[in-house]
């Protein structure tokens, strides 16, 4: 019964994955090497990545080499190495008019995602008293499940049913400007949001586990920018845009699966609010309202570079890298090069 997609799934997500040290992506015995690496090998060498280093939840700055999770030989050399071959093939040519490269990203992006919360909740259980019980709440591991299904679709068959769009996630892509003063890679994430953004050369992909809700509200993304070309900075401050947008969240969904040995299918069914807040018109919050302050500070964060700050409290005013007010890009210079421009 190993192919069975929904069982491998519930060994995963029974609990090892995030305490036992078993295979994050089947819960089966991991090989006794280093693991998957979370951020793959390849692109490690590709964007010059050895010894650059990611920040962890608490605290702790780990190096892309050693950021790794116990993974099985099967799943290592099996279909998470397809994941990878796809989007290696993607980069040599990217053709952002192929549609279906947008769900090769998605179970990418789900792959390192996954990667990143079974990283970061097993050291969370490394440091806290285990007496107090898991840390995992409910709606989290419902979460984790969604995650998984899309992660998993690589091994068969399998038909989602969405309610909101062609994906049953948020992902959008942008073509990016060289500049050599940015390098060739960023990545940034924000797990209150799960929500993930990489760089890699002349593409820029941002996902969300959100089972399509931010791409109902906005199909092509912040200011309507989606397949648009962009400056590493700019990439950046669409990316933070969805991160804050994506940690607004407050809903899900309920879905069934049913599978045979030939394929999958994933169906939701319908969207379950968090807090039930009823709006003003009768509907339920999907997401909390938006503070364009708030906002200011992720896109802060988010920079890769220091620059003017985003919100000036004197005036009121707020300054964007994206639009020039005439319904088109703002150049980035005067963002890039502040100082030496004047
Ligand atoms: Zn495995």
């Amino acid at each position: 019964m190993d192919d069975y997609i929904l069982t491998i799934m519930d060994r995963a997500a029974s609990g090892g994955a995030f305490v036992g040290g078993q295979c994050f992506a089947c819960g089966g015995d991991p090989t006794t090497g280093l693991g998957e690496h979370i951020i793959p090998l390849w692109a490690q060498h590709r964007f010059d990545l050895l010894d650059k280093k990611l920040s962890l939840l608490n605290g702790t700055l780990i190096p892309y080499r050693k950021l790794t999770v116990p993974c099985c030989q099967k799943c290592n050399g099996g279909f998470l190495s397809n994941i990878e071959q796809e989007i290696i093939k993607f980069l040599q040519k990217p053709d952002f008019n192929n549609l279906s490269v947008r769900y090769a990203f998605g179970r990418w992006l789900c792959k390192i995602f996954i990667g990143i919360l079974v990283k970061e909740t097993t050291l969370l259980f490394d440091r806290s008293d285990p007496s107090k019980g898991s840390i995992i709440s409910h709606d989290f591991l419902e979460e984790f499940t969604q995650a998984q299904f899309i992660l998993q679709s690589a091994r068969k068959r399998t038909i989602f049913h969405s309610l909101h769009g062609p994906h049953p996630f948020t992902i959008y892509m942008y073509r990016i400007e060289p500049d050599d003063d940015f390098g060739e890679f960023d990545f940034s994430t924000n797990l209150a949001g799960q929500s993930i953004a990489v760089r890699l050369g002349g593409v820029g992909v941002v996902f969300v586990n959100d089972g399509g809700l931010q791409y109902e509200v906005g199909p092509k993304g912040p200011l309507n920018l989606d397949g648009r070309r962009l400056h590493p900075l700019q990439f950046s401050e669409v990316s933070a845009r969805i991160h804050y947008k994506a940690a607004l969240r407050d809903a899900t969904h309920l879905y069934t699966s049913f599978e045979t040995p030939h394929e999958l299918i994933v169906t939701q069914n319908a969207v379950r609010p968090f807090s039930h807040v009823r709006l003003a018109e009768g509907s339920m919050q999907i997401f909390r309202s938006w503070d364009d302050i708030e906002c200011a500070h992720m896109i802060e964060r988010y920079r890769p570079i220091k620059g003017p700050p985003v919100y000036d409290p004197s005036t009121g005013l707020f300054i964007t890298s994206l639009s020039n007010n005439r319904g088109g890009i703002q150049s980035p210079k005067r963002f890039v090069r502040p100082r030496s421009q004047s």
